[in-house]
């Protein structure tokens, strides 16, 4: 058994910890086994039903689990609660125009508000939409409005073995056939995004999305870009790509999106904050359709559905999420998770990602047919084992074809164990390896499960299971 490198040795130098001290604590425990025998059958095997006292260390999910700083609560105070024209949309305008480089902003309560307005704005039936692989939301809101997405992310993505370092990147030759196949006129923009969650946390590379510029100028196809964890695949960038070491995570996020016609954000990822979301964009008649639906759905155009406190935080946490201490510290974690599992042999996703670890459920769990969920099963033995919280992408979260009525069948089936921005501590990360130790070494005497309750609409969510 090998000793994994700390975080400080990985990056070639001593030791460093996290830029941050604790001020504040939040009490935690672990129940017992029986209790959480209990809590597992009253939420049907979904980790999305349980409740979050019956869980000891959260890792569901990284969507508004950061813990702020004491700067964004200070901003909390300084909330001007005016119906319009906020104070604090104003800084929030001017913190995504100077980090993100976008000249006009729409705020929105979260990520899939803005999915929906951006979708609603540029998707007629019968346009395609191709993406490097799908987000369950942002793919709804797509289909929603009449389109139908195409995965053109390279075939790397798609398997959990290939060390590829851009494993995000966009497949060029995929996306001119479809261009050749259905029309430049049919595509409304490519929907591109950063370090792609469902392959893994993968990053894409600069030249990946200057190539991409090229192409898309050649045919006036427009590119969009889901910026929800564009941050961390600037340390990628930072790390990997040659020409980018000595320019900060600040300077590259601004270059990639300088490619890009505009973007959407949970902000409740890579932004720090609890809740909110924006959308921006450089056109400004595409700005005046969207104004104009936000009011609808959202909330008037200087709020969209957040408080002005909740903007002033967001603001705030936008500056202090481009530092490259944190996106090194914050990365580093997972990576600090993902070196001890991959010491012990256990299957996840390489290379690793920027926000989570994926456990491999395939090779987990060769024996369980993948139409007995084994990823979702295999969140269900972890929190058994030790009260961690993971959650499924595999068959659950892929849905069914709406054409077929079948359940897709993605290439990767995975647990992910999502780490929270600046809330737990390396002791964390060593309980909760253990625990994936644990049940890894029970393997064998697991066994898959059926689905109970389907709910129609992104129904990993909500679905219920049972032991088959
Ligand atoms: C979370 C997420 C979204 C949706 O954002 P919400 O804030 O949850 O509505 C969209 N895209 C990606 C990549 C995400 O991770």
């Amino acid at each position: 058994m090998t000793t994994p490198k700390t975080m400080g040795q990985q990056y070639g130098r001593r030791s460093w910890a996290e830029p941050w001290k604790i001020k504040m604590v939040e009490p935690i425990r672990m129940s017992d086994r029986l209790t959480r025998e209990k809590a597992m059958q009253e939420a049907g095997y979904n980790t999305f039903l349980l409740r979050s006292e019956d869980v000891y260390i959260d890792l569901l999910t990284d969507s508004g689990t950061s813990a702020m700083s004491d700067r964004q609560w200070a901003g909390i105070m300084l909330g001007d609660e005016a119906y319009a024209g906020s104070r604090n949309f104003y800084n929030l305008e001017q913190a995504v125009q100077e980090y993100y480089g976008f000249s006009y902003v729409v705020p929105t309560h979260q990520g899939r508000g803005a999915e929906h307005l951006l979708s609603q704005a540029l998707i007629r039936p019968g346009h395609y939409i191709p993406g490097n692989m799908y987000f369950t939301t942002t793919r709804l809101h797509q289909e929603l409005a009449g389109g139908t997405f195409v995965d053109v992310i390279l075939d790397a993505a798609h398997d959990p073995v290939n060390l590829h370092p851009f494993k995000g990147n966009i497949d060029l030759d995929k996306l001119q056939a479809l261009i050749d196949e259905v029309g430049a006129e049919n595509i409304p923009y490519v929907s591109l995004a950063g370090t792609v969650n469902m392959a893994g946390g993968q990053p894409v590379s600069m030249a990946n999305v200057r190539a991409l510029k090229e192409l898309c100028d050649r045919h006036g196809i427009r590119i969009y870009l889901d910026a929800t964890r564009m941050v961390e695949n600037a340390l990628f960038i930072q790390e990997q790509e040659e020409g980018y070491e000595d320019q900060s995570i600040a300077a590259i996020l601004k270059e990639f999106c300088s490619y890009t016609d505009g973007a959407w954000m949970s902000a409740k990822k890579d932004n720090l904050v609890n809740i909110g979301g924006w959308l921006a964009v450089r056109d400004a008649e595409l700005f005046d359709a969207l104004r104009n639906l936000v009011v609808i759905y959202e909330g008037l155009h200087t709020y969209g559905g957040m408080a002005g406190r909740d903007m002033e935080a967001l603001a705030i946490g936008i500056s202090e999420s481009v530092e490259d201490d944190h996106v090194r510290a914050r990365v580093g974690q997972v990576r600090y998770l993902g070196g001890l599992l991959t010491s012990w042999d256990i299957p996840i996703v390489q290379p690793v990602g920027g926000h989570a670890i994926f456990l491999d459920a395939k090779r987990f769990y060769p024996h369980i047919p993948q139409d007995q969920f084994p990823a979702q099963m295999l969140a269900a033995q972890l929190y058994l084992d030790s009260g961690v919280r993971s959650m499924e992408r595999g068959i659950a979260s892929a849905g069914r074809d709406p054409q077929t009525g079948d359940h897709r069948y993605p290439s990767l089936e995975l647990t992910r164990l999502t780490i929270p921005r600046r809330v737990y501590t390396q002791a964390h990360m060593d309980v909760v390896a253990e625990s994936v130790k644990a049940v890894y070494d029970a393997r064998l005497e697991t066994h898959g499960l059926k689905m109970v309750y389907e709910p129609k609409y992104l129904r990993f969510f909500q679905a219920r299971f049972e032991p088959v």
